[in-house]
């Protein structure tokens, strides 16, 4: 038993453990990153866990209404439930990133499992969109040695991000999703927003009706868009 004196110790470590593995900012066990060192008010949107319908048409309507390109790290089994969607990503300018294939997080505690979540989001996205991503976003942002070794094993690019709203899960007001995003911009920043949940679908109506006034607050302080491969330099796809 851990005596009352060491408490806050061991809950230290553990917080420490935590956000080494899962923090969005955290480099600890390698390159991860969430921003693209630059002076110029760009800024890359991504988003994760889709494609959900109706929600991922309503944001590509927003976006494309707009003309701002984004970036969607989308998980293989929702991309087979909405090829079509995947399929309009691509062709209006956007890129797609992997977001493995289950998004299970059982999945991501052992090799070669994890492996296998990417080579199999890959395959999925391969089969419906004909292009084969090089960015990759891990689920939680689970960083982990193993996760980010086979992800270089597997010769894709990590991508992290920051979160535009911490409770976006349980999908508070626009408005206040909208505000708190605009606060995190920064000059190369990469901001993280969900059309989906897991892989399991869900109401995202607040989350695409907060990307609209975030798009236009940032483009009236003098921000563009750009996607996340232009961002780090990097290629979009693999040949
Ligand atoms: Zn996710």
């Amino acid at each position: 038993m851990i005596k009352a004196g060491w408490l806050p110790v061991a809950l230290g470590a553990a917080g420490l453990g935590y956000w080494a593995a899962f923090g969005q900012t955290s480099q600890a066990f390698g390159l991860f990153p969430y921003q693209a060192t630059m002076t110029e008010r760009v800024l890359a949107l991504t988003f994760d866990d889709g494609p959900n319908e109706p929600y991922t048409s309503r944001l590509l309507d927003v976006l494309d209404e707009r003309r701002v390109p984004a970036t969607f790290f989308a998980v293989g089994r929702c991309a087979e439930r909405f090829p079509s969607t995947v399929r309009r990503i691509v062709q209006s300018g956007h890129v797609l990133g992997n977001h493995g294939y289950h998004h299970q997080f059982s999945r991501y505690v052992t090799e070669p499992r994890q492996g296998r979540e990417i080579e199999r989001g890959q395959q999925a996205l391969i089969r419906i969109a004909g292009v084969a991503p090089n960015l990759y976003r891990p689920p939680w942002l689970c960083h982990w040695p193993w996760v980010l070794g086979g992800i270089r094993t597997a010769g894709l690019q990590v991508v992290s991000g920051r979160f535009g709203h911490p409770l976006e899960v349980v999908q508070p007001p626009a408005s206040m999703m909208a505000r708190r995003a605009t606060r995190l911009a920064r000059p190369g920043r990469i901001l993280i927003f969900h059309d989906g949940f897991d892989a399991r679908g869900g109401r995202r109506d607040q989350s695409v009706a907060a990307v609209g006034p975030v798009i236009d607050g940032l483009t009236g302080r003098g921000y563009r868009f750009v996607t996340v491969d232009r961002l780090l330099g990097v290629p979009a796809y693999r040949q």
